[in-house]
């Protein structure tokens, strides 16, 4: 019988980074995207090819029917959801407050923030133990700039990093009672294609870096395989910053 994890945003970054990652280490790997199909069966593939199951379920994080329909999908797959990571997330164009408005707003704290609620509810009804499951792990994905708060850029976006670290802390200790662990990662700036969206280049920034360069996809994935994986059985809350010391 297969173990899935289940990686929202799997399509490309570090979705698709962590889903490689994850397969070389036994998961199967069920990748969602909200949009670009192609590249999340580009990955299915690679993780096919390094010996284990991949599925792709698209779904908009911030739709409640589109994610039930997916968790069914899964459940229909057959095998039980041992992992989730809650990766799909979005940024909007660099801006400061004055010109920001509601649909913005809306759009990021659905996405980011009640996309993960909603996935990790769905998630826990299958993996708890007192439900019948068998226990699992859940990783969610914040920003450094949950720290920072992203003045004249996107305190918004900060905002629902914020709200994410507090969920991850508050369901850590909600959740373990039922076998399952939470804990969250907090990435610096990485070399992914989701600057575009804020239209902000990301290299202007490593020299602010102490490690004085970005972060690679595959650095976060690594922190992300260890907190799902029986090696960190005892780490519950923690949210681990992969951020080059920034
Ligand atoms: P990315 O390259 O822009 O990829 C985003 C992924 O999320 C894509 O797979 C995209 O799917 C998916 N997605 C977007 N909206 C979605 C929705 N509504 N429903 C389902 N999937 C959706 O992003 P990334 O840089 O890898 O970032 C991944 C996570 O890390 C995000 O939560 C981000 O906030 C966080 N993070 C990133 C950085 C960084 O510097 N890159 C730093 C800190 C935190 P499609 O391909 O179908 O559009």
């Amino acid at each position: 019988m297969s173990t899935w994890l289940l990686i929202t945003g799997g399509s490309r970054g570090i979705g698709a980074a962590t889903a490689l990652c994850c397969a070389r280490a036994g998961w199967d790997v069920a990748l969602n995207c909200v949009r670009d199909l192609a590249a999340a069966e580009a990955v299915a593939a690679q993780v096919r090819a390094l010996g284990v199951r991949a599925l792709v379920l698209p779904a908009d994080v911030a739709d409640d029917a589109q994610v039930a329909a997916m968790f069914q999908q899964l459940d229909a797959a057959g095998g039980a959801l041992a992992g989730l990571v809650n990766n799909a997330g979005i940024v909007a164009p660099a801006a400061r407050l004055a010109a920001m408005d509601s649909a913005r707003w809306q759009r990021l704290f659905d996405v980011n923030v009640i996309g993960t609620l909603r996935c990790c509810q769905h998630a826990a009804a299958r993996m708890s133990q007192a439900r019948g499951g068998a226990g699992g792990a859940i990783v969610n994905l914040s920003s450094r700039a949950a720290v920072y708060g992203s003045a004249g850029i996107y305190v918004d976006y900060a905002a629902t990093k914020g709200a994410v670290d507090t969920l991850t802390l508050g369901l850590a200790r909600e959740l373990i009672a039922e076998g399952i662990r939470v804990n969250g990662v907090r990435p610096g700036i990485i070399d992914t294609d989701i600057h575009a969206d804020s239209h902000m280049d990301p290299h202007a920034a490593a020299a602010g870096i102490p490690i004085q360069r970005l972060g690679r996809a595959e650095e976060v994935a690594e922190a992300i395989v260890w907190l799902l994986s029986p090696a960190a059985s005892y780490t519950v809350g923690a949210i681990l910053d992969v951020a080059g010391g920034r």
